[in-house]
């Protein structure tokens, strides 16, 4: 058989689902709110940059609907990783563990800290860090002091920080994690980016560590041009704002500023965007969940695995996936979607192959690179304009 015959009950369905003859991207945005009324008035009042009413009401708003006590919005996902390393102590030489199926920015925070991710295997079933392998390299590699802090068995160097990945939205083994980093000494901090609207036994992903961070980039289920958010406590949520806004302090016409501060605020015209889109995201969320029980109900009796929601889980199922059968499955599938004008996409290269974190320390990745060579991306954008 063909690959495009291979494959061509697929992309009918694809097509179905969007009513579309055009070429379908993997995620498009999608503005069906106020976001032009929003925006129109931080250009009508002038207040579009780093003031203005937005960029509370966006962090007030994210807060509300994560249930997280605090959220402090930043210019974007990789500003609000960095500085929530940063605020949970992580220095220059110091571990971070990891997972090396993530994307780039996830490790290129920990590297902006001058610290050194550790890649430990993801788990089958949420794609995300293994609880098991964590503790597993733990035991072998590490040892608490008593002081309390993790540091390696030979090197005594600090092992900080534990930094999951809800990989594309699909919740971790949270309790899992958060017992071993609390039996270690480990600071918990959620790469929430592809996360937001998905629940791990009814709580917010992003909410279960000393922080989280999301991200509204243009392909994330809400986006804001470009931009991100932490979420944490009331007292670190202090912090945050300091640093991400040039630890300025207070005061109505001196400049002090008492650290090195980082210009990573999220512009009030970029706000406005956000308070529109979330008004929407329940939408999406839902408009997201049905087409992947559709895409479920189609690949039922099919050779690719359609990647389920985890046990206990509501996965915003940000990006559908399948598992093939191999990667020449993979690549057929790759080739004959792309020639149909469909797009799809494989995951992103394992961290530890690329040339600035393959030095980095790492554990067994059989089941990283099992996945590596066998997940595609299928369209995943909400259907909302194609409704009846
Ligand atoms: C999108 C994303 C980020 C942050 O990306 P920005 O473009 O900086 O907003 C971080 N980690 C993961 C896993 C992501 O998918």
């Amino acid at each position: 058989m063909s690959e495009s015959l291979a494959f061509r009950g697929l992309i009918n369905f694809i097509r179905d689902q969007y009513r579309s003859k055009d070429y379908i991207p993997l995620h498009a945005p999608s503005f069906h709110g106020r976001e032009k009324e929003y925006v129109n008035e931080t250009i009508e009042s002038t207040f579009v940059s780093s003031v203005g009413a937005f960029v509370n009401r966006f962090e007030d708003d994210i807060a509300a609907y994560t249930k997280s006590p605090k959220a402090v919005a930043t210019v974007n996902g990789t500003a609000a990783l960095h500085t929530a390393l940063l605020l949970a102590g992580v220095r220059a030489g110091d571990l971070v563990i990891t997972q090396a199926l993530t994307f780039v920015a996830t490790c290129n925070a920990i590297a902006y800290c001058g610290a050194q991710p550790v890649f430990v295997d993801v788990d089958r079933r949420t794609l995300g860090l293994s609880p098991a392998a964590m503790e597993d390299w733990l035991d072998k590699n590490a040892t608490v002091d008593n002081d309390g802090v993790c540091r390696t068995k030979c090197g005594e160097r600090v092992i900080r920080a534990c930094v999951p990945m809800h990989t594309f939205g699909h919740p971790c083994d949270l309790d899992g994690l958060n017992e071993i980093c609390t039996q270690w000494g480990l600071s918990l901090v959620e790469d929430a980016a592809e996360s937001l609207g998905s629940l791990y036994h009814e709580r917010h992903t992003g909410t279960f560590g000393l922080f989280g961070t999301l991200s509204f980039n243009g392909n994330k289920i809400i986006t804001t041009g470009g931009g991100g958010m932490i979420l944490t406590g009331t007292e670190m949520g202090a912090r945050a704002k300091h640093l991400t806004t040039t630890a300025k302090q207070p005061h109505p016409v001196a400049f002090v500023h008492d650290e090195v501060g980082y210009n990573y605020r999220l512009p009030n015209i970029n706000a406005a965007l956000g308070c529109a889109q979330l008004e929407q995201l329940e939408q999406l969320v839902s408009a997201k969940r049905s087409l992947a029980a559709k895409y479920t109900e189609f690949l039922r009796n099919s050779d690719l695995t359609f990647v389920a929601e985890p046990v206990g889980c509501r996965s915003n199922f940000w990006l559908n996936a399948v598992i093939c059968g191999d990667e020449s499955q993979r690549d057929s599938l790759l080739r004959a979607t792309a020639a149909a004008g469909v797009m799809t996409r494989p995951v992103w290269q394992p961290m530890h192959l690329l040339p600035m974190f393959k030095e980095c320390p790492r554990d067994d990745l059989t089941m990283t690179q099992w996945l590596a060579a066998r997940i595609v991306n299928l369209p995943s954008s909400a259907p909302l304009d194609q409704k009846p």
